[in-house]
Protein backbone atom coordinates (compact mmCIF):
# COMPACT_ATOMS: atom_id res chain seq x y z
CA UNK A 1 0.00 0.00 0.00
CA UNK A 2 1.33 3.41 -0.65
CA UNK A 3 0.76 4.99 2.35
CA UNK A 4 -2.56 7.31 3.56
CA UNK A 5 -2.89 9.27 0.62
CA UNK A 6 -6.07 11.73 0.95
CA UNK A 7 -7.95 13.40 -2.48
CA UNK A 8 -5.49 16.50 -2.28
CA UNK A 9 -1.96 13.99 -2.27
CA UNK A 10 -1.43 14.52 1.32
CA UNK A 11 0.43 11.82 3.01
CA UNK A 12 -0.53 10.48 6.51
CA UNK A 13 2.03 9.20 8.72
CA UNK A 14 1.53 11.14 12.15
CA UNK A 15 -1.70 9.16 14.33
CA UNK A 16 -2.89 10.50 17.71
CA UNK A 17 -3.93 8.53 19.62
CA UNK A 18 -6.73 9.31 22.56
CA UNK A 19 -6.47 6.97 25.50
CA UNK A 20 -8.96 8.40 27.70
CA UNK A 21 -11.65 11.41 27.37
CA UNK A 22 -10.79 11.83 30.97
CA UNK A 23 -8.59 14.18 32.64
CA UNK A 24 -8.25 15.52 36.51
CA UNK A 25 -8.14 19.29 34.91
CA UNK A 26 -11.25 21.37 33.91
CA UNK A 27 -8.98 23.71 31.57
CA UNK A 28 -11.75 26.59 30.45
CA UNK A 29 -10.95 26.16 26.86
CA UNK A 30 -11.10 22.10 26.83
CA UNK A 31 -14.41 21.48 28.40
CA UNK A 32 -17.11 22.76 30.74
CA UNK A 33 -16.84 22.72 34.39
CA UNK A 34 -19.91 20.82 34.69
CA UNK A 35 -21.39 18.24 32.61
CA UNK A 36 -19.40 16.32 30.99
CA UNK A 37 -19.83 12.36 30.90
CA UNK A 38 -17.69 10.39 30.69
CA UNK A 39 -17.39 7.34 28.05
CA UNK A 40 -17.88 4.02 29.53
CA UNK A 41 -15.00 1.92 30.44
CA UNK A 42 -16.62 -0.71 27.93
CA UNK A 43 -16.69 1.61 25.46
CA UNK A 44 -13.37 2.36 25.49
CA UNK A 45 -10.57 0.81 23.16
CA UNK A 46 -8.88 -1.52 25.35
CA UNK A 47 -4.42 -1.56 24.93
CA UNK A 48 -4.94 -4.90 22.91
CA UNK A 49 -7.57 -3.03 20.26
CA UNK A 50 -5.45 0.15 20.61
CA UNK A 51 -1.92 -1.68 19.99
CA UNK A 52 -4.36 -3.47 16.94
CA UNK A 53 -4.75 -0.23 14.93
CA UNK A 54 -1.63 1.08 15.80
CA UNK A 55 0.26 -1.92 14.32
CA UNK A 56 -1.84 -2.32 11.17
CA UNK A 57 -1.11 1.10 10.50
CA UNK A 58 2.50 1.38 11.00
CA UNK A 59 3.89 -2.04 9.32
CA UNK A 60 1.15 -1.39 6.33
CA UNK A 61 0.06 1.90 5.70
CA UNK A 62 3.60 4.08 6.69
CA UNK A 63 2.49 5.85 9.87
CA UNK A 64 5.99 6.79 11.61
CA UNK A 65 4.65 8.89 14.46
CA UNK A 66 2.78 8.10 17.39
CA UNK A 67 1.11 10.42 19.92
CA UNK A 68 -0.71 9.29 23.13
CA UNK A 69 -3.22 12.47 23.89
CA UNK A 70 -6.44 12.47 25.44
CA UNK A 71 -8.15 13.98 27.93
CA UNK A 72 -5.44 13.57 29.99
CA UNK A 73 -3.76 10.35 28.89
CA UNK A 74 -2.13 9.99 32.19
CA UNK A 75 -5.07 9.03 34.07
CA UNK A 76 -5.69 6.08 32.08
CA UNK A 77 -4.58 3.12 34.63
CA UNK A 78 -1.53 1.13 33.74
CA UNK A 79 -0.42 3.53 30.66
CA UNK A 80 3.23 2.76 30.34
CA UNK A 81 1.74 -1.04 29.67
CA UNK A 82 0.57 0.83 26.20
CA UNK A 83 3.83 2.29 26.01
CA UNK A 84 5.73 -0.74 26.11
CA UNK A 85 4.08 -2.58 23.90
CA UNK A 86 3.49 0.38 21.56
CA UNK A 87 7.25 0.71 21.65
CA UNK A 88 7.89 -2.67 20.25
CA UNK A 89 7.03 -0.72 16.27
CA UNK A 90 9.01 0.89 14.63
CA UNK A 91 7.45 4.36 15.20
CA UNK A 92 8.20 7.96 16.82
CA UNK A 93 6.51 7.25 20.02
CA UNK A 94 5.63 10.61 22.24
CA UNK A 95 2.69 12.16 24.34
CA UNK A 96 0.69 15.13 25.30
CA UNK A 97 0.34 15.25 28.77
CA UNK A 98 -0.96 18.40 31.25
CA UNK A 99 2.31 16.91 33.47
CA UNK A 100 0.18 17.25 36.68
CA UNK A 101 1.44 13.25 37.13
CA UNK A 102 4.73 13.65 36.15
CA UNK A 103 6.74 13.77 39.04
CA UNK A 104 5.07 10.22 39.71
CA UNK A 105 4.93 8.86 35.87
CA UNK A 106 7.84 10.29 33.95
CA UNK A 107 10.82 7.60 34.92
CA UNK A 108 8.05 4.47 34.42
CA UNK A 109 7.17 5.71 31.15
CA UNK A 110 10.46 6.23 29.59
CA UNK A 111 11.48 3.04 30.76
CA UNK A 112 8.23 1.54 29.04
CA UNK A 113 9.84 3.23 26.03
CA UNK A 114 8.22 6.63 25.75
CA UNK A 115 10.64 8.67 23.61
CA UNK A 116 9.32 12.45 23.52
CA UNK A 117 6.81 14.05 25.69
CA UNK A 118 4.84 17.94 25.28
CA UNK A 119 3.70 19.42 28.14
CA UNK A 120 0.82 21.69 28.30
CA UNK A 121 0.75 24.72 30.85
CA UNK A 122 -0.92 28.13 30.08
CA UNK A 123 0.35 30.26 32.56
CA UNK A 124 3.31 30.64 35.28
CA UNK A 125 1.13 32.48 37.73
CA UNK A 126 -1.05 30.72 40.62
CA UNK A 127 -3.94 32.03 40.43
CA UNK A 128 -4.60 32.15 36.41
CA UNK A 129 -3.59 28.80 36.45
CA UNK A 130 -6.53 28.19 39.18
CA UNK A 131 -8.73 30.02 36.78
CA UNK A 132 -7.56 28.56 33.73
CA UNK A 133 -7.73 24.63 34.73
CA UNK A 134 -10.27 25.14 37.48
CA UNK A 135 -7.18 22.88 39.64
CA UNK A 136 -4.30 24.08 41.99
CA UNK A 137 -1.94 22.43 40.55
CA UNK A 138 0.34 24.83 38.86
CA UNK A 139 3.21 23.51 41.32
CA UNK A 140 3.11 19.77 40.60
CA UNK A 141 3.10 20.83 36.73
CA UNK A 142 6.39 22.64 37.29
CA UNK A 143 7.87 19.51 39.10
CA UNK A 144 6.39 17.20 36.57
CA UNK A 145 8.87 19.34 33.77
CA UNK A 146 11.40 19.36 36.06
CA UNK A 147 10.79 15.48 36.13
CA UNK A 148 10.80 14.87 32.70
CA UNK A 149 13.63 16.31 31.96
CA UNK A 150 15.59 14.57 34.76
CA UNK A 151 13.73 11.23 33.06
CA UNK A 152 15.53 11.56 30.20
CA UNK A 153 13.20 12.74 27.66
CA UNK A 154 15.14 14.88 24.76
CA UNK A 155 13.20 17.54 23.87
CA UNK A 156 10.48 18.22 26.72
CA UNK A 157 8.42 20.86 24.88
CA UNK A 158 6.02 23.37 27.01
CA UNK A 159 3.25 23.84 24.60
CA UNK A 160 1.34 27.35 25.55
CA UNK A 161 -1.98 28.73 24.14
CA UNK A 162 -2.18 32.28 24.22
CA UNK A 163 -4.88 34.16 24.62
CA UNK A 164 -5.24 37.83 24.68
CA UNK A 165 -6.20 39.36 27.71
CA UNK A 166 -5.89 36.04 29.96
CA UNK A 167 -2.31 35.44 29.49
CA UNK A 168 -0.92 37.09 26.68
CA UNK A 169 1.17 38.85 28.70
CA UNK A 170 3.04 35.95 29.85
CA UNK A 171 5.30 35.15 26.19
CA UNK A 172 8.60 36.65 27.84
CA UNK A 173 8.43 35.15 31.43
CA UNK A 174 7.35 31.50 29.57
CA UNK A 175 10.64 31.84 27.61
CA UNK A 176 12.63 32.66 30.46
CA UNK A 177 11.53 29.95 31.93
CA UNK A 178 12.46 27.21 29.28
CA UNK A 179 15.87 28.69 29.17
CA UNK A 180 16.01 28.28 32.71
CA UNK A 181 14.41 24.92 32.34
CA UNK A 182 16.30 23.67 29.26
CA UNK A 183 12.87 22.93 27.64
CA UNK A 184 11.43 24.11 24.27
CA UNK A 185 8.81 26.27 24.96
CA UNK A 186 5.85 26.70 22.02
CA UNK A 187 3.17 29.05 21.83
CA UNK A 188 -0.08 27.88 20.08
CA UNK A 189 -2.83 29.77 18.67
CA UNK A 190 -6.11 29.81 20.46
CA UNK A 191 -8.62 27.93 18.44
CA UNK A 192 -12.46 27.57 18.32
CA UNK A 193 -13.01 24.30 19.74
CA UNK A 194 -13.26 26.14 23.42
CA UNK A 195 -15.89 24.68 25.74
CA UNK A 196 -17.80 27.67 26.53
CA UNK A 197 -17.55 28.69 23.03
CA UNK A 198 -16.01 32.24 24.06
CA UNK A 199 -13.75 32.12 21.39
CA UNK A 200 -13.22 34.94 18.29
CA UNK A 201 -10.59 36.58 16.15
CA UNK A 202 -9.32 38.74 18.57
CA UNK A 203 -8.72 36.30 21.57
CA UNK A 204 -6.10 35.12 19.37
CA UNK A 205 -2.64 35.92 19.88
CA UNK A 206 -0.71 35.30 16.66
CA UNK A 207 2.24 34.10 15.16
CA UNK A 208 3.65 38.32 13.80
CA UNK A 209 2.47 39.43 17.60
CA UNK A 210 4.11 37.07 19.38
CA UNK A 211 7.55 37.10 17.08
CA UNK A 212 7.19 40.85 17.60
CA UNK A 213 7.23 40.24 21.38
CA UNK A 214 10.20 37.99 21.29
CA UNK A 215 12.32 40.47 18.82
CA UNK A 216 12.37 43.05 21.61
CA UNK A 217 13.90 40.60 24.08
CA UNK A 218 15.37 38.14 22.51
CA UNK A 219 17.99 37.34 19.31
CA UNK A 220 17.00 34.30 17.36
CA UNK A 221 17.29 32.93 14.02
CA UNK A 222 14.42 30.71 11.85
CA UNK A 223 15.22 26.86 11.92
CA UNK A 224 14.67 25.00 8.68
CA UNK A 225 10.85 24.60 9.38
CA UNK A 226 10.46 20.90 7.67
CA UNK A 227 7.21 18.77 8.02
CA UNK A 228 6.69 20.06 11.27
CA UNK A 229 3.27 22.35 12.13
CA UNK A 230 6.10 24.57 14.39
CA UNK A 231 7.63 27.68 13.57
CA UNK A 232 11.33 27.21 15.56
CA UNK A 233 13.32 29.35 16.54
CA UNK A 234 16.86 28.85 17.84
CA UNK A 235 18.48 31.68 20.21
CA UNK A 236 21.86 33.34 19.09
CA UNK A 237 23.16 32.41 22.73
CA UNK A 238 23.01 29.10 21.99
CA UNK A 239 20.11 28.69 25.23
CA UNK A 240 17.68 26.70 23.11
CA UNK A 241 14.83 27.16 20.56
CA UNK A 242 11.39 28.54 21.18
CA UNK A 243 8.63 27.65 18.13
CA UNK A 244 5.07 29.23 17.19
CA UNK A 245 2.25 26.64 15.95
CA UNK A 246 0.17 29.25 13.99
CA UNK A 247 -2.89 26.56 13.84
CA UNK A 248 -5.26 29.66 12.88
CA UNK A 249 -3.27 32.82 11.50
CA UNK A 250 -1.16 30.68 9.17
CA UNK A 251 -2.82 27.31 9.04
CA UNK A 252 -0.91 24.13 7.59
CA UNK A 253 -3.31 22.18 6.53
CA UNK A 254 -1.94 22.52 2.80
CA UNK A 255 0.56 19.71 4.50
CA UNK A 256 -1.30 18.36 7.19
CA UNK A 257 -0.05 14.72 7.64
CA UNK A 258 -2.08 13.91 10.66
CA UNK A 259 -5.15 11.57 12.12
CA UNK A 260 -6.78 10.76 15.13
CA UNK A 261 -8.15 7.87 16.66
CA UNK A 262 -10.56 8.86 19.82
CA UNK A 263 -10.25 6.71 22.81
CA UNK A 264 -14.06 5.25 21.42
CA UNK A 265 -12.49 4.23 18.37
CA UNK A 266 -13.53 6.96 15.98
CA UNK A 267 -10.86 7.55 13.22
CA UNK A 268 -11.24 11.30 12.57
CA UNK A 269 -9.20 12.59 9.56
CA UNK A 270 -8.60 16.42 10.96
CA UNK A 271 -9.12 18.08 14.23
CA UNK A 272 -12.40 19.76 12.89
CA UNK A 273 -14.06 16.57 11.02
CA UNK A 274 -17.90 16.79 10.88
CA UNK A 275 -17.69 12.90 10.14
CA UNK A 276 -15.47 9.34 11.57
CA UNK A 277 -15.08 5.90 10.68
CA UNK A 278 -15.98 3.40 13.43
CA UNK A 279 -13.05 1.25 13.72
CA UNK A 280 -14.25 -0.16 17.47
CA UNK A 281 -17.40 -1.90 15.82
CA UNK A 282 -14.75 -2.85 13.15
CA UNK A 283 -12.81 -4.56 15.65
CA UNK A 284 -15.69 -5.66 18.18
CA UNK A 285 -17.18 -6.95 14.93
CA UNK A 286 -14.48 -9.77 13.35
CA UNK A 287 -13.45 -7.35 10.90
CA UNK A 288 -9.43 -8.67 9.81
CA UNK A 289 -6.75 -6.13 9.34
CA UNK A 290 -7.59 -5.64 5.66
CA UNK A 291 -10.98 -4.09 6.11
CA UNK A 292 -9.74 -2.28 9.28
CA UNK A 293 -6.97 -0.91 6.86
CA UNK A 294 -9.55 -0.09 3.96
CA UNK A 295 -11.78 1.68 6.42
CA UNK A 296 -8.71 4.06 7.55
CA UNK A 297 -7.84 4.45 3.93
CA UNK A 298 -11.39 5.42 2.83
CA UNK A 299 -11.87 8.22 5.71
CA UNK A 300 -8.56 9.56 4.66
CA UNK A 301 -9.27 9.76 1.04
CA UNK A 302 -11.93 12.10 1.98
CA UNK A 303 -10.07 14.36 4.12
CA UNK A 304 -11.01 17.96 2.79
CA UNK A 305 -8.58 20.54 2.14
CA UNK A 306 -8.74 22.73 5.30
CA UNK A 307 -10.42 23.99 8.38
CA UNK A 308 -11.50 27.21 7.21
CA UNK A 309 -11.83 28.69 10.36
CA UNK A 310 -12.77 32.29 10.12
CA UNK A 311 -14.73 31.57 7.40
CA UNK A 312 -18.80 31.69 7.07
CA UNK A 313 -18.79 27.82 6.35
CA UNK A 314 -16.86 27.31 9.23
CA UNK A 315 -18.48 24.49 11.41
CA UNK A 316 -17.63 23.93 14.81
CA UNK A 317 -16.95 20.33 15.54
CA UNK A 318 -19.64 18.83 18.00
CA UNK A 319 -16.93 16.77 20.25
CA UNK A 320 -14.94 19.09 22.78
CA UNK A 321 -10.70 19.27 22.44
CA UNK A 322 -10.45 16.74 25.46
CA UNK A 323 -12.61 14.16 23.68
CA UNK A 324 -10.64 14.57 20.30
CA UNK A 325 -7.03 14.93 21.62
CA UNK A 326 -5.79 18.24 20.75
N1 LIG B 1 -4.57 16.62 28.63
C1 LIG B 1 -3.48 16.70 27.76
C2 LIG B 1 -2.92 18.10 27.70
O1 LIG B 1 -3.57 19.02 28.20
O2 LIG B 1 -1.84 18.26 27.16
C3 LIG B 1 -3.74 16.19 26.35
C4 LIG B 1 -5.07 16.55 25.73
S1 LIG B 1 -5.30 18.26 25.39
C5 LIG B 1 -6.91 18.27 24.64
C6 LIG B 1 -4.18 18.51 24.05
C7 LIG B 1 -3.83 19.93 23.75
O3 LIG B 1 -4.95 20.63 23.28
C8 LIG B 1 -3.30 20.73 24.92
O4 LIG B 1 -2.01 21.23 24.60
C9 LIG B 1 -4.26 21.87 25.05
O5 LIG B 1 -3.63 23.06 25.46
C10 LIG B 1 -4.78 21.97 23.64
N2 LIG B 1 -6.04 22.68 23.55
C11 LIG B 1 -7.21 22.41 24.19
N3 LIG B 1 -8.17 23.28 23.83
C12 LIG B 1 -7.60 24.14 22.92
C13 LIG B 1 -8.07 25.25 22.15
N4 LIG B 1 -9.35 25.66 22.23
N5 LIG B 1 -7.18 25.88 21.33
C14 LIG B 1 -5.90 25.45 21.23
N6 LIG B 1 -5.41 24.39 21.89
C15 LIG B 1 -6.24 23.76 22.74
FE1 LIG C 1 -7.59 18.19 30.42
FE2 LIG C 1 -5.75 18.69 28.59
FE3 LIG C 1 -8.28 19.50 28.24
FE4 LIG C 1 -6.84 20.66 30.09
S1 LIG C 1 -6.41 20.70 27.89
S2 LIG C 1 -8.96 19.90 30.34
S3 LIG C 1 -5.57 19.05 30.78
S4 LIG C 1 -7.59 17.42 28.30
Amino acid sequence: MAGLVDQFGRIHTDLRISVTDRCNFRCQYCMPSEGMTWLDRSDLLSFEEIGRVARILVERAGVKSIRLTGGEPTVRARLSQLVASLSELDVDLSMTTNGATLPLLADDLRSAGLKRINISLDTLDRQRFIDLTRRDELEPVLEGIDAAVAAGFDPVKVNAVLMRGINSDEIIPFLEMGRDKGVTVRFIEFMPLDAQGEWSEDTVVGYDEILAVVSDNFEFDPVERGSSPAERFIYRDGSGEFGIIASVSEPFCDSCDRIRLTADGQLRNCLFALDHVDLRSLLRGGADDDTILAAVAGEVDRKWAGHAIGQVHFLRPSKSMSQLGG
